[in-house]
């Protein structure tokens, strides 16, 4: 009896645990400046909406509770969106990329997700553990880095964090350094490249990228004590 119990009851444990942890999904942006314009001409914050609400969906499935943040695009002040989270185990913020001004006219250059997180957050090793499961599971789900955020003619020279799976440190990140728990900035496509933009826009891309998303996250939360 004892040998069939202990597994059973540690399994229900765990099970708890999973459900008690909470995510805030922050939407990139609001409504008076809804972030980067796209190729086609459609603002950053439909993108991030989308997505999050994706991305919310995917982690319920998972037994995830998340806290939607900034969704009626009505968030005009940073540090409110971090001060809503408290309570959360991670901060999580959704965004959609672009590049330097001088660099639009060769958008279609540039392609592929990035990661943030700063080293000023109180859980810089947690922050790191979540974007680096993140990154991984978007690579696992045939997404590639950007890259470009790094280097320091194309971007903003922000160093790696994680090279292979796409996390750079960009420290003085209003929503990373603020937060009270662990926090990851997803930059999930750059949509001022045409093409790029289309992927965005297609729902069943959107979909797989918010499966990695929550996927990624999970994982590290479950890997915590
Ligand atoms: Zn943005």
């Amino acid at each position: 009896m004892k040998k069939t119990w202990i597994p059973a009851f540690a399994g229900m444990t765990l099970a708890f645990c999973a459900i008690a942890k909470e995510v805030a999904l922050d939407v990139g942006h609001y409504a008076a400046e809804p972030g980067v314009i796209s190729a086609s001409g459609v603002a950053e914050f439909e993108f991030n909406l989308a997505l999050a609400l994706e991305v919310k969906m995917e982690l319920e499935k998972l037994q995830t509770k998340v806290r939607l943040i900034g969704e009626r695009g009505d968030y005009a002040l940073l540090h409110h969106r971090t001060r809503d989270a408290r309570g959360a185990e991670l901060f999580v913020s959704i965004h959609h990329d672009s590049v330097r001004e001088r660099l639009l006219p060769q958008a279609d250059r540039f392609a592929g997700f990035s990661l943030f997180i700063s080293r000023l957050n109180p859980f810089p090793g947690k922050s790191l553990a979540c974007a680096s499961s993140i990154g991984a599971r978007l690579k696992a789900g045939g997404f590639v880095p950007s890259r470009y955020h790094a280097d320091p003619v194309l971007g903003e020279a922000r160093p790696f964090a994680d090279e292979a799976n796409g996390v750079h440190y960009y420290d003085n990140l209003a929503v990373a350094r603020r937060a009270a728990m662990a926090s990851v900035l997803v930059e999930a496509g750059v949509i001022v490249n045409r093409e790029e933009e289309q992927r965005m826009r297609d729902p069943q891309v959107r979909r797989r990228i918010a499966a990695a998303v929550a996927a990624g996250v999970r994982e590290c939360l479950a890997k915590e004590r």
